[in-house]
């Protein structure tokens, strides 16, 4: 690829990552162990709880969330249709059956009226995504599942800095699952955490994401003499190696400073748009810190007289990478044989997944790099 393409989500990687890297290379210890176990303790530490559980992608913390809280074949679990498709997989992979509950417009996240008419006596689990960063409206989804007696597992990948009302979200329901893929807030290449409310919950997580061993290979290992472990379930081969934690580690001490560059970035495409005629994001709550993941425009032909593929292909053509977030999950042949959904059907979703773009925020941008976008979307729109 050439040099000049702005690559979309390019990750911010410094001198420290690398450094941490090398010296667990040359450790000899590349798998789980004590990088790993320290990423997980400064996790928790910064997201203010007692316990955490790094695994391998927020997929793989995704499916077994649901797994640890009791969920399987003959439940039904709650989702939205604007999110990524692991989101959807992962209830599948669970043996549940997802259910689509259609967002706001605005806020693009799932509407609580929605979920309540999606009830029913199957449902056993809501499965929130805080789209582009923006806290879900969580006094209203706890109070649904309070009063339905559900789970709630919170899917944070956008939402690593994300706070509703002065609380991180993550820590409302019973499981906060987070990404560390390469472009989101932190990374450590691929990459997730757990936090749940319970230990016991956090420690079967563990279990679960190392073949269900009843003890983990760092301490099978360690220098206290042989352990035997045990086999106690059919667990799976989602464990975080301690060459990605040793990324992470570093990242973490960061995710505050790039949280600042990214909402630069924002204010600046916010100042720079304001005049045209496409949707911007809808404003921030005031009680809430968004996490600043995603921006998206809103490009509808009928307002701008160039419809939304026609921008990609014309962003991309002036050499910048641009991202949709997302298609709505109905549009794809998979879910619409297996389940039978049509977009229509969640018309907010489908509006919004057929009209937005979302523009490079990453840490990683420099102050010439914004300039390039701001110029290069006012030269395609105006
Ligand atoms: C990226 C993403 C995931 C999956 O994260 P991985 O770490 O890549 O498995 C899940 N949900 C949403 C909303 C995402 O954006």
């Amino acid at each position: 690829m050439d040099d000049s393409f702005l690559v979309f989500g390019a990750p911010a990687i410094e001198r420290d990552e690398i450094e941490e890297v090398v010296k667990c290379l040359e450790s000899g210890w590349l798998g789980t162990g004590p990088k790993v176990a320290q990423f997980e303790r400064d996790f928790a530490h910064y997201k203010n709880v007692n316990h955490a559980a790094a695994v391998n992608s927020c997929t793989a913390a995704l499916h077994l969330s649901l797994l640890v809280a009791g969920i399987g074949p003959g439940d039904e679990v709650i989702t939205t249709p604007l999110t990524f498709c692991a989101t959807v997989n992962a209830i599948i992979h669970a043996g549940a059956t997802p259910v689509l509950a259609d967002v706001d417009v605005g806020t693009m996240n799932i509407n609580p009226e929605r979920v309540i008419e999606k009830i029913t006596s199957k449902t056993k689990a809501l499965l929130p995504v805080h789209f582009a960063g923006r806290s879900c409206n969580m006094d209203d989804l706890m109070a649904i599942a309070q009063q339905y007696d559900l789970k709630v597992i919170e899917d944070c990948a956008h939402a690593i800095e994300t706070t509703y009302k002065g609380r991180p979200v993550g820590t409302f329901g019973d499981f906060g699952c987070f990404s560390f893929y390469v472009t989101k807030n932190i990374v450590t290449g691929e990459g997730g955490m757990v936090i749940a409310k319970s230990a016991k919950d956090i420690a079967r997580v563990k279990q679960q994401a190392l073949h269900g061993m009843s003890k983990d290979a760092w301490h099978r290992f360690g220098d206290e003499g042989y352990k035997h472990y045990q086999v106690v379930e059919c667990g799976f081969k989602y464990n975080m190696t301690d060459m990605q934690a040793a990324i992470g580690i570093h990242q973490l001490r960061r995710v505050g400073a790039y949280w600042e560059k990214r909402k630069l970035i924002w204010e600046q495409y916010n100042d720079a748009f304001s005049e045209l005629s496409i949707g911007l994001p809808f404003p921030i709550e005031n009680d809430s810190v968004h996490a600043y993941h995603l921006y998206t425009i809103q490009v509808n032909e009928g307002q701008v007289g160039l419809s939304r593929d026609e921008f990609l292909n014309k962003m991309t053509q002036s050499k910048i990478g641009v991202g949709v977030h997302y298609l709505s999950i109905p549009e794809h042949p998979f879910y619409q044989s297996r389940f039978g959904w049509k977009p229509e059907d969640y018309p907010n979703a489908m509006k919004v997944g057929r009209e937005t773009v979302s523009l490079p925020i990453s840490a990683a941008l420099d102050q010439a790099a914004v300039t390039r976008v701001i110029d290069t979307v006012k030269d395609i729109l105006l």
